[in-house]
């Protein structure tokens, strides 16, 4: 693949929104304690900023998802490759994720959350591709809406690499 990078958000615009994203779970969970989920490794970045933007208890765990496919298509056959931590049952989960392209993950992921009976979930997404869409998901909180491009930084990666780039770019 070739390596040329154009940015596609930058980070002020991201630092900006992800404020504003934090600002609308605030208010809408107010003293209900919730636990985000982040889906890794894509969103760490994305959740380490969210949660220090968000002033009120809260909780935090993660998952390891794998999709068999293509290096740059889900093909919607979903491995779960790491248990939870804390306990989901009675509890108002927010699922944080990097991006939903087909939704397939994202949908396997919240089928089988919601099998441990939580009292509510719901899905915080930086990014979305709706041109690409598979499944009906909800997204319950969306950063950005996203081109039909292969995007990488802030968290997510090709290959393994360009998680730390600040700004969210894509590959020519
Ligand atoms: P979905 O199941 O929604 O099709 O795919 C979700 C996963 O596919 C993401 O978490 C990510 O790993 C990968 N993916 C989809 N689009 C992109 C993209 O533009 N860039 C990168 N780096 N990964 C992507």
């Amino acid at each position: 693949m070739p390596t040329e990078l154009k940015i596609l958000i930058k980070r002020q615009e991201i630092e900006r929104e992800v404020a504003r994203l934090a600002r609308a779970i605030e208010h809408d969970y107010k003293d209900n304690n919730p636990l985000l989920i982040g889906i890794l490794k894509g969103s760490f970045i994305f959740l380490a900023d969210l949660v220090r933007k968000i002033d009120m208890p809260l909780e935090v765990d993660f998952i390891r998802l794998s999709s068999y496919g293509s290096q740059t298509e889900s093909s919607g056959q979903i491995k779960v490759l790491s248990r939870l931590n804390e306990p989901v049952e009675g509890r108002h989960v927010l699922v944080v994720e990097d991006i939903i392209d087909t939704g397939l993950t994202t949908a396997y992921f919240i089928k089988y959350l919601k099998r441990k009976r939580p009292a509510s979930v719901r899905l915080c997404a930086l990014t979305e591709k709706p041109s690409r869409r598979k499944t009906d998901v909800q997204i319950d909180y969306i950063g950005f809406t996203v081109p039909d491009k292969f995007i990488v930084g802030y968290g997510i990666d090709w290959n393994g690499k360009y998680r730390n780039l600040p700004n969210i770019c894509y590959i020519e």
